[in-house]
């Protein structure tokens, strides 16, 4: 792999692959490009074909930019602020939840975790995301129930969907739905 400053297309990742059958352009999420080309072609082929490829470029890096502003923020003092009201709230209501429906974890860890709201590891330590304070209390209780049903279904097989299903009223669908409309938000610096 090479990286090359094109001086018209930026910052360029040109990568000689054995499995590439033509050359194969991406733009990045940072805006940078990645070309991939094969064994028999060369760099300097490649970045012809990403040069005839500018106005793609300049559209697909426009596109990116714009979906990226519309992303919500959160300031890092909201993060500590949100951090200090999950460190009340997560470990009682789990453990509320836990005895209530007869779960057993063995560590409860609160992240900063931005692409997903929880996970649970094969030996039951639980980690739930501060980001979970700022959705409403039933998908936050709902997330902590996804992760307790794992202490026994460590996957999402039928018995686990059927017990977690079980657990909130045959609801599991509709507030999956409802969790999509909600997004972890970009932390600014
Ligand atoms: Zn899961």
């Amino acid at each position: 792999m090479k990286i090359i400053e094109h001086n018209m297309l930026g910052k360029i990742e040109c990568v000689r692959s054995m499995r590439a059958h033509s050359i194969r352009l991406v733009v990045r999420p940072d805006g940078t490009l990645r070309l991939t080309y094969p064994l028999f072609s060369s760099s300097s082929k490649a970045i012809v074909f990403a040069e005839s490829k500018a106005s793609w470029i300049e559209r697909t890096r426009r596109r990116i930019s714009q979906r990226a502003a519309l992303l919500p923020t959160i300031s890092s003092a909201e993060v500590e602020q949100l951090r200090r009201a999950a460190r009340t709230y997560i470990p009682t209501t789990i453990a509320h939840l836990a005895t209530k429906h007869g779960f057993t974890y063995t560590s409860l860890r609160i992240s900063k975790a931005q692409t997903r709201w929880g996970s649970c590891s094969g030996h039951n330590g639980i980690s739930i995301s501060l980001f979970v304070m700022l959705l409403p209390e039933h998908l936050r209780e709902f997330i902590l129930l996804h992760e307790l049903c794992h202490t026994r279904h460590h996957n999402h097989s039928a018995a686990f969907h059927s017990l977690l299903n079980s657990l909130v009223g045959g609801n599991e669908r509709l507030l999956i739905a409802e969790l999509k409309h909600h997004h972890i938000p970009r932390i600014r610096e």
